[in-house]
Formats: structure tokens, C-alpha cells, sequence
């Protein structure tokens, strides 16, 4: 085994069925008073509803949250902290909540619990994108990790089978690139294999139910171990190309997330050989790129970026985007290969080789 480094982010995780009974006792050990509720407008009876079984202790509720966490959002949000005297920020929903949640706590350092209902991923990780002017910039500190999460399966029941998949291929990716990070250690990889794996097989049988709580539990364990994969370890290619693509073109995160991985696999497959066979290992495909690509085509999943809102002509303007300011990766990052991987992305080909 080589030498290694393995950097554990503290926090603490609830996990489990009924676990939003236990906010109030989370809020309290933190002695929080006047909770700031977070959600999207979609999630708002949801957030209302946990605001109303927390009683007196919510100060505000704020149901704006947006996708890519727009700076402007952030401001309205703040203002709300401020008139609410908010000692504590909840954020209920997906990244996008999870996002207006951080970007509160890196300017306030206000604690956070984080109660996530999709598969992003971001409760897990220090890391912080915000959108401004069309850019996306990413930023890590200790501050912006949400000290307490609160897993509750019953609340991703809800969750549409579309953005299960696609969410869930969301948290396959960081754990992916982990495999294969400049900085990957045996731990981390134990995570990412068997967050991989329980997403594979998790996510199939939400097509027959998508109520399935069992599959629903192992989905939810699996995003929550792929997050922890995206929190300690750097990402590559793959996120470099999604945060490029999702700051110029507001396309949709999880769903770009889905259609750009096979190619991203593909593009270091021969760089990194014992990633791919873990890869490999913990999805039961032989080839991870194209058997991930079947597999979400055959979940129903859009695998064309012109498909989710991506312009015309674009793809030169994207890779000279990305390489402007790459990330390390496996393999070097070359123009005509970066071309090709994104036409084909586009066009929804399957990965080629
Ligand atoms: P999202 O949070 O935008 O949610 C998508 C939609 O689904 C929203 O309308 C939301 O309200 C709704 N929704 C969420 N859970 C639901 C449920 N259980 N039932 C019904 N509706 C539900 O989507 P996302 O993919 O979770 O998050 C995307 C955002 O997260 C992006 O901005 C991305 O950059 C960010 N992200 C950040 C990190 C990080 O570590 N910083 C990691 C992953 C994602």
C-alpha cells in the first residue's frame, strides 16, 4: 500500500426513518434559539411543516433558494438573518438549499443542520459554488461545512424517479473521481466503492417503486458515503467540465452531472487503470463509462447536453473555459480530445473507444 493522507471533516449524522422528530434536540445541543428555515419554493410545505414542529425556536422561514446558489439570493437571504436575529441556519432540500444554507454560514459562521432530500451530496462537503454573472467559483473552509445532518429516508419519498436517477448518477460522480483523485487514500476509496454500489443497485428499483423504502435507505447511505468521497478528496475532469458547463449555461445540475460522466470516464479510463476496475467492481459493468451510460439511458435519463438547454456552437467556448483554469486530472487536459468528449456529450453519442 503507498503512503497516504486521510483528512477527516468532523460533523455529525442522523441517519434513519422518522429522524426530523429528533431537529429538536439537535438544535438545542447546539443552543440555537431562532432557527432560520431554507428551502426551495418547491419545498416550502415541507419546510413549513418542520418549521411547525419546531415551534417557537424558528425565527424566519425563507423559501427562495435556487439552483448554482445565485449571490443575489444569498443577499436576500442575509437580510432575513439579520432582521430574524437567526442563531441557526436549517436547510431542508437539496443542494440547491443546502448551497444558500453554506453561503450563509461562510459570511455569518452561523452553525448549520443540513436535512437533505435528494442525492447531491453537498451536506458532506466544505465546498461552496456560487454563481455571479454567469461565473461559477468554488471555494472550501471549514465554516461552510454544516455541522450536524439529519438524514430521514421518508423525506426522499417524494423525490421524482427522473431526479432520483439522475441525482443519484450526481453522487456516483464524486465518488468516481475520487477513485482516481490526485489525493485518493484507502479510506476514502472503501467509501466510494461502496457508495457507488449501493447507488447501482438502489436506484433500478425505484422504476417499479418509487416508493421502495429500502431502496430509498440504500440510495440515501450511498449519496450521504459519495458526499463524504467529494468532501475529502479533490475532484478532477469530470467536476471541472459540470462547474464550467453549469456557470455558463445554467444548465440543470444533476441531469449534467449524468450526461457528461461516461465521457469523463472515458477520457481517463487509460490513465487510471485501478480506479477503472473498482469502477468496474462496484457497478458490475465491465466497461464503467459505457455501462453507465446504458444504465442511465435505460433509466430514462437525458443523455444529450443539447438536450438539457446547451447552445449550439458552444463547445469550443467550454473547453477553452475549462482549460483556462483545470483542475489536476489523471490525464493531461488536450484541446481536440476535451472537443470531442463534449460534442459527443452533446449530441448524446455514447462515449467513444
Ligand atoms: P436541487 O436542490 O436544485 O433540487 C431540485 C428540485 O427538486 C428543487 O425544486 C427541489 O425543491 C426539489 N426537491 C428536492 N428534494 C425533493 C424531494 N425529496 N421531494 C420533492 N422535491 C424535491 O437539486 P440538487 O441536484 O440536489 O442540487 C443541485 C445544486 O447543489 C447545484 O447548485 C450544485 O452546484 C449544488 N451542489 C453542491 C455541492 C457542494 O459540495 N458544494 C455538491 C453537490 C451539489
Amino acid at each position: 500500500m503507498d503512503n497516504f493522507v486521510f483528512n477527516a471533516n468532523p460533523g455529525r449524522v442522523l441517519f434513519g426513518s422518522g429522524t426530523v422528530a429528533r431537529l429538536g434536540e439537535e438544535v438545542a445541543s447546539l443552543n440555537a434559539e431562532r432557527v432560520l428555515v431554507l428551502s426551495t419554493p418547491e419545498q416550502a410545505d415541507m419546510a413549513s411543516g418542520i418549521a411547525a414542529q419546531l415551534g417557537t425556536r424558528v425565527a424566519a422561514v425563507f423559501s427562495n433558494a435556487q439552483m448554482h446558489t445565485p449571490v443575489e439570493v444569498t443577499r436576500d437571504a442575509l437580510h432575513v438573518v439579520e432582521q430574524a436575529k437567526a442563531d441557526l441556519v436549517l436547510s431542508v432540500g437539496g443542494g440547491s438549499t443546502t448551497g444558500l444554507g453554506k453561503a450563509i454560514a461562510w459570511r455569518t459562521d452561523l452553525p448549520q443542520i443540513v436535512v437533505p432530500t435528494t442525492y447531491a451530496g453537498s451536506e458532506a462537503t466544505p465546498i461552496l459554488g456560487e454563481t455571479e454573472a454567469g461565473r461559477k467559483t468554488t471555494r472550501s473552509d471549514p465554516r461552510i461545512l454544516p455541522e450536524v445532518i439529519v438524514y430521514d429516508v421518508d423525506l426522499t419519498l417524494t423525490l421524482p424517479v427522473a431526479m432520483s436517477v439522475t441525482s443519484g448518477i450526481n453522487a456516483i460522480a464524486h465518488a468516481a473521481e475520487a477513485l482516481y483523485a490526485r489525493d485518493a487514500n484507502p479510506i476514502v476509496s472503501m467509501m466510494a466503492e461502496e457508495g457507488i454500489s449501493s447507488i447501482v443497485r438502489g436506484l433500478p428499483r425505484l422504476t417499479t417503486n418509487a416508493q421502495d423504502r429500502e431502496a430509498r435507505t440504500q440510495l440515501l447511505y450511498g449519496a450521504w458515503l459519495c458526499g463524504v468521497c467529494l468532501g475529502s478528496v479533490g475532484m478532477a475532469l469530470h467536476h471541472k467540465l459540470c462547474h464550467t458547463l453549469g456557470g455558463m449555461f445554467n444548465l440543470p445540475h444533476a441531469p449534467m452531472h449524468t450526461a457528461v460522466l461516461p465521457h469523463a470516464l472515458r477520457y481517463n479510463a487509460d490513465s487510471a487503470p485501478a480506479a477503472m476496475a473498482r469502477l468496474s467492481r462496484a457497478m458490475g459493468f465491465a466497461d464503467p463509462a459505457v455501462g453507465l451510460f446504458e444504465f442511465a439511458a435505460r433509466l430514462g435519463a437525458t443523455m444529450s447536453l443539447k438536450g438539457l438547454g446547451m447552445p449550439e456552437n458552444a463547445v469550443e467556448a467550454a473547453v477553452t473555459e475549462a482549460m483556462a483554469n483545470p483542475y489536476w486530472n489523471p490525464r493531461p487536459l488536450e484541446k481536440g480530445a476535451l472537443t470531442t468528449l463534449l460534442e459527443r456529450a452533446f449530441a448524446g453519442d455514447a462515449p467513444w473507444g
